[in-house]
């Protein structure tokens, strides 16, 4: 299992994030956010192949581009697409569905579950293609704690943040794999094979033995003496928030140790006054930030126009000075800050 991630878009204009989880067996693929040409950077068939789509909130900037992203998908037969995002995204994307002339549209595939995330509930509608999205079905209401997804393989945690509005935080975390340690295959003397993926996985159906050339070994014993237990990696997206002590409270426990942080940076340290009114972070809180939550590593991407290009840099020292491993997406090519 690893996790591979792309922030899309260019510096100092919309951006958004694609992650995908791969297994080896499956590929899931999440979108963070859609801004203005941020899924043009993605090839058509990652685009047609989105699993889930979650938006921190649906500001312009962060919504601008999902026209691009509709048009490849919204009659998908394979699957519904299913969508995330704060209270009123369901409404606001009802409109966005609808701003189109739809007719000769009653045999087209497709669904939509768009899902509101409240403070202790979600809310879930379904829209569809041979409806011309006229209709907001209600398709469930559960309670929310603070996880959205949990699959065999990662879970997806969301956290309501304060943008003067409710902007989400997502955490993706990878269940800990389960390794076939070489060394003490090698000391048990058992022919590598087949059997040594079935051991990794672990069925409601599966027989209590396994059969290893002519012998027959219980499954048990076989995990217990040749699997050891990796961490999964773990990827957190932030932005667009007030970056105050109790947002910091708050956010600690779910990103502890988290591989990667991908985190907002609109602003300078000389304008942190201005950050805290304008409920969005410096590239120093989310320094700060990163060395509390002791993530791996710090990612910093909506970069504000505020500032020409020649300042990006020296706003990346900041950072820095505070948690080194901290990086603007390679591609943008702005520079080490160094
Ligand atoms: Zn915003
Ligand atoms: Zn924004």
């Amino acid at each position: 299992m690893s996790i591979k991630f792309q922030v899309l878009g260019a510096p100092g204009h919309d951006n958004a994030l694609f992650v995908r989880v791969e297994t080896g067996q499956t590929v899931h693929r999440l979108l963070f956010d859609c801004g203005e040409q941020c899924v043009s950077g993605l090839p058509v068939a990652e685009v047609q192949a989105i699993d889930h789509l979650c938006f921190s909130h649906l500001h312009m900037d962060h919504v601008a581009g999902f026209d691009a992203l509709f048009r490849v998908i919204f009659n998908r037969p394979t699957r519904p697409v299913q969508v995330w995002g704060p209270p009123e995204t369901s409404r606001i994307l009802h409109h966005r569905f609808q701003g189109f002339l739809w007719n000769l549209y009653a045999d087209q595939p497709g669904s939509w579950y768009v899902t509101d995330i409240h403070a202790d509930h979600r809310a879930s509608f379904r829209f569809a293609a041979n409806e011309a999205f006229a209709l907001a079905h209600p398709a469930g209401v559960e309670p929310f704690a603070d996880r959205l997804i949990e699959t065999a393989t990662f879970t997806l945690h969301a956290l309501h943040l304060d943008h003067r509005a409710p902007s989400m935080a997502y955490i993706l975390r990878e269940k800990p794999r389960l390794n076939v340690d070489p060394l003490k295959l090698a000391k048990s003397g058992l022919q590598p094979g087949p059997w040594l993926q079935m051991i990794k996985e672990t069925r409601a159906d599966e027989a209590p033995t396994v059969t290893i050339g002519d012998r027959v070994v219980e499954r048990r014993a076989l995990r217990e003496q040749l699997l050891v237990e990796s961490p999964g990696e773990s990827i957190a997206y932030l932005t667009d928030f007030l970056l105050d002590e109790p947002a910091q409270e708050r956010l600690l426990p779910i990103l502890k140790s988290c591989t990667t942080l991908v985190c907002e940076s609109q602003y300078r340290e000389a304008d942190l006054a201005l950050a805290l009114r304008n409920h969005h972070v410096t590239a120093a809180q989310a320094a700060r930030l990163a060395v509390r939550a002791d993530v791996g590593q710090l990612l910093l991407f909506h970069l504000s126009q505020r500032y020409h290009r020649e300042e990006w840099p020296a706003l990346l020292a900041e950072a820095r000075a505070i948690f080194p491993n901290t990086q603007f997406p390679s591609h943008w090519d702005l520079g080490d800050g160094r």
